[in-house]
């Protein structure tokens, strides 16, 4: 059984997401289950709902788990184990408070020596402490394992001291929880981050200290660096699962771009069920990874392109397949949801000719959009370029929209297709070249750029009207 263990104590961050799907891989390669542990040991920093948010993502990004469990429901179990090292002699009681392992710390300190406990300590304040500790007592020999992504990795017996299973409150420490449940759910292959690799070693002897030999594969991923080339904050917007997401990146696209990272693959778009067949841990990177937006934006355009008209409509909110087709013209310019729901809330978005710059936010829906008549009178915000082109053309947008206006009332047919409707318009206008097609563009599309206008204007021409009127 492979497994991912979430705490629920923030947002999913990219580097969750690529252990969580790495792990679904693998499962589904091996045909072993897939286990999902929600690891809720800390009780102060766990938020409220974030277990049941970082399930949904998992099940928005296609990763459904066998098998769903709260580590806090095994909590008996762990105390029990804990139990059974004392036993055994594996593991202790230590009665030391913390002011007095603080003043061990500080001597170590000045005394320039690595901190270590001492198995001495443990007994010294019993007459004092009512809730001790429960340590497992130091390795004796050297910890090794085989890493599938860094290679042999080796510690040194000094590097582990008696460490902490459970706190004095009985609830046990994360590396125990998590090394003893690996134990009872067989997990048989642990994939996660590379700041947990120090955790491997105690993790291991936790287990070797209960004679647990079934073997458990480790694959620590290297991590994530941002585009300076610095370890991704968990603060950095770019890093969260959540905020990809609201910038209209698909689940899909976010997949491919984390399966792709660091690694060798034998195309550059796939799905999920592509990259159960090829993927191999072996072809992953061991240096850290940077996380370039500017490729996930390439590939959410590729992933956008393989849509169709209907399937682009339900993203972009809408049922109308019009908005569908006018989404995947401006696939041309556009890669997120969010940037072609931008373009045609302008389009549908009255047409003011007076510069007021109002800043808008894209993420209302085109339904919204289309519904919202003059209520919603703020088209999106301009650039400096189009508030220039817009004060050199506003008096031709004028005349452009009355001339368009007098076709629609009067039902006339050149309304029906872009070639007729130029014709007819630089007929009564007199307007030709950029005079004509900067206004007109501006009036079908409230931009001065843009996919070509016979392209877009059979999808245009339903809402004729709505689009040209002005505020
Ligand atoms: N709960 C840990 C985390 O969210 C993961 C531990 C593990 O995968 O072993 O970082």
């Amino acid at each position: 059984m492979l497994r991912f263990a979430p705490s629920p104590t923030g947002d999913m961050h990219i580097g969750n997401l690529r252990a969580a799907i790495f792990n679904y891989i693998i499962a589904r390669q091996n045909k072993e289950e897939f286990l999902i542990r929600i690891e809720d040991t800390d009780k102060v920093r766990n938020i409220e709902g974030k277990d049941k948010e970082i399930l949904s993502l998992l099940n928005l990004f296609g990763l459904f788990w066998d098998r769903l469990v709260y580590q806090s429901d095994n909590f008996k179990y762990h105390n029990l184990i804990a139990q059974e090292l004392i036993k055994k002699g594996k593991a202790f009681y230590c009665y030391a408070s913390k002011e007095f392992l603080e003043n061990k710390r500080q001597e170590a300190i000045e005394e320039n020596k690595p901190f270590r406990y001492k198995d001495c300590w443990a007994e010294m304040q019993k007459d004092e402490n009512p809730n001790p500790v429960i340590r497992l007592k130091s390795a004796e020999k050297d910890i090794s394992f085989y890493d599938e992504v860094k290679g042999e990795c080796k510690f040194d017996k000094f590097e582990i001291d008696s460490f902490v299973i459970i706190r004095e409150d009985s609830i046990p420490t994360y590396n125990f929880a998590c090394s003893i449940d690996d134990m009872l759910y067989n997990i048989s292959f642990i994939i996660r981050g590379e700041d947990h690799t120090s955790n491997t070693p105690k993790q291991i002897l936790i287990r070797q200290s209960l004679e647990y030999d079934s073997e458990i594969k480790h694959a620590h991923l290297p991590i994530i660096l941002n585009k300076d080339g610095k370890k991704m904050s968990k603060r950095e917007n770019e890093s969260s699962v959540k905020w990809l997401l609201e910038q209209g990146f698909l689940p899909k696209a976010i997949l491919n771009y984390l399966v792709l990272m660091g690694n060798k693959t034998p195309k550059e778009i796939f799905s999920l069920e592509e990259a159960i067949d090829f993927f191999s841990l072996s072809n992953i990177s061991k240096s850290p990874v940077r996380f370039d937006i500017d490729q996930l934006r390439y590939i959410n355009r590729e992933h956008l392109k393989n849509l169709n008209e209907k399937e682009m409509a339900l993203l972009l909110e809408s049922s109308d397949l019009s908005i569908g087709a006018l989404g995947k013209i401006y696939l041309e310019e556009a890669s997120t949801l969010n940037e072609i729901r931008d373009r045609i809330k302008k389009i549908l978005s009255p047409k003011n000719t007076e510069i007021k710059n109002i800043e808008s936010k894209s993420t209302e829906s085109c339904e919204e959009s289309c519904n919202a008549k003059s209520k919603n009178a703020e088209s999106s915000k301009l650039d400096d370029k189009d508030a220039k082109d817009l004060a050199i053309y506003k008096d031709k947008i004028s005349l452009l929209r009355k001339v368009i206006l007098d076709l629609i009332n009067a039902n006339d047919n050149v309304i029906n297709d872009f070639d007729s409707l130029k014709a007819k318009v630089m007929s009564e206008t007199k307007l030709k070249g950029k005079d004509l097609f900067l206004p007109l563009r501006f009036l079908l599309t409230g931009a001065f750029s843009g996919p070509h206008l016979n392209i877009l204007y059979p999808y245009l021409r339903f809402y004729l009207k709505d689009i040209i009127r002005g505020e």
